[in-house]
């Protein structure tokens, strides 16, 4: 069988592997936009014979697989594993086993909150080849998304990722709040919405200001995306209605994304009432004021 072009490009650069043995690929899809996948998760994509992938990766993306490529969903919902992560680590050597290309596919980075590392772990520890393709992680998408820079100078010296997911429910998740509480520092949350009220008193009680600046973006670089800068104490109405994926950006760079706010919103204004025929396009405006 001939293969394209592309699937020879990502074939392994050592000549130790025997012709047909299979390999696992953990592929980072990014947050959802498919124009923010890599080029090297597309072409993994484009050869692979099976792509296990779950509920964060659209549609538009798993298209880039050949149209005869199995799909294998074995979709995570919070609380709601529908698939236990021991048997998706078994299911991946098995697959590869059998000598098939396989790409397992997961929303954002594999190895940001998406248990990459133990896919990683089981695939070697078993002989099977497997590699890794970075993807963006939902908090890049969300600070680009508003205009929150993570690091700033004088605002943000340091960046941790976090998660907010308590078990059991409903309780605070086990993180140190007085590292985290930390100022000049941008503290990402991932899986935060339904914790969202008991983290900002945690960091308040932990030493940070309540009027500590936060970004809110849900559905971060999609079309469904909605995005709030709120505070640490505004934080729980800011998340009241949130239905879909969102992170929180906790820190005083969270508050460029505020001063920003203005400044974007009239020139998407402009921008669009230029489009609309209806007011001077920018660059003649610039050059009459
Ligand atoms: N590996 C993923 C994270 C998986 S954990 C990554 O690197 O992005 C799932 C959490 O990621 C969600 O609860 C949410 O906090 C975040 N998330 C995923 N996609 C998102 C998106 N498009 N916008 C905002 N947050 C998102």
């Amino acid at each position: 069988m001939s293969r394209p072009r592309s699937a020879r490009h990502l074939a392994p650069l050592s000549g130790g592997t025997p012709a047909h043995a299979g390999k696992v690929w953990l592929v980072g899809a990014g947050p959802g936009d498919p124009e923010l996948l890599t080029l090297k998760a597309a072409r993994a994509l484009a050869a692979a014979d099976v792509v296990v992938h779950d509920r964060l990766v659209p549609e538009a993306i798993l298209d880039l697989a050949r149209p005869d490529a199995r799909r294998l969903y074995v979709g995570k919902r919070k609380s709601n594993h529908s698939l236990p992560q021991d048997d998706i680590c078994a299911l991946l050597v098995a697959l590869a086993g059998e000598g098939q290309t396989v790409v397992r596919l997961k929303g954002g980075d594999p190895f940001v909150f998406g248990r990459g590392g133990e896919e990683l772990i089981a695939c070697l520890e078993a002989g099977v080849a497997c590699e890794v393709v970075p993807g963006i992680t939902a908090g890049l998408a969300a600070a680009a998304a508003v205009g929150a820079p993570l690091t700033h100078r004088g605002l943000a010296q340091a960046v941790t990722l976090a998660t907010g997911h308590a078990a059991p429910e409903g309780r605070a998740p086990d993180l140190d709040w007085v590292s985290l509480a930390r100022p000049n520092h941008t503290v990402v949350f991932y899986m935060a919405v339904s914790t969202a009220g008991t983290i900002a008193e945690r960091l308040i009680a932990a030493g940070r200001a309540p009027g500590t600046p936060v970004a809110v973006v849900e559905n971060a670089s999609l079309p469904g995306q909605r995005s709030r800068l709120a505070t640490l104490a505004t934080l729980p109405e800011a998340v009241a209605d949130l239905d879909g994926p969102a992170v929180l950006i906790v820190g005083e760079a969270a508050g460029v994304a505020e001063r920003l706010a203005p400044a974007r919103d009239s020139l998407r204004a402009a921008a669009l009432a230029a489009l609309a025929g209806e007011g001077p396009a920018l660059g003649a405006r610039r050059r009459g004021a």
